[in-house]
């Protein structure tokens, strides 16, 4: 599993404010992609890309609420 962090310049994160953060992706062997960015404020994202294509995003605020999640279905 290969994993890479970045640190990124403020930028609106989800509840609206703008926001300095951290971007994880990382990568298994069966081709599974994750990412998950974090906002200083708390805010997350999450997105699993399946080696089929499909895609599970996830998008909780900073004080825990799930403000979307949706599952993409690939080709
Ligand atoms: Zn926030």
């Amino acid at each position: 599993m290969t994993s890479t962090i970045t640190r990124f310049a403020a930028t609106a994160a989800p509840c609206g404010r703008s926001q300095t953060g951290e971007r994880s992706v990382s990568e298994d062997e069966q081709g599974l992609i994750t990412e998950e960015v974090t906002y200083a404020c708390g805010c997350r994202s999450y997105k699993e890309e399946f080696h089929d294509g499909s895609v599970h995003r996830m998008v909780v605020n900073h004080r825990g609420k799930v403000i979307l999640e949706e599952e993409l279905r690939g080709e």
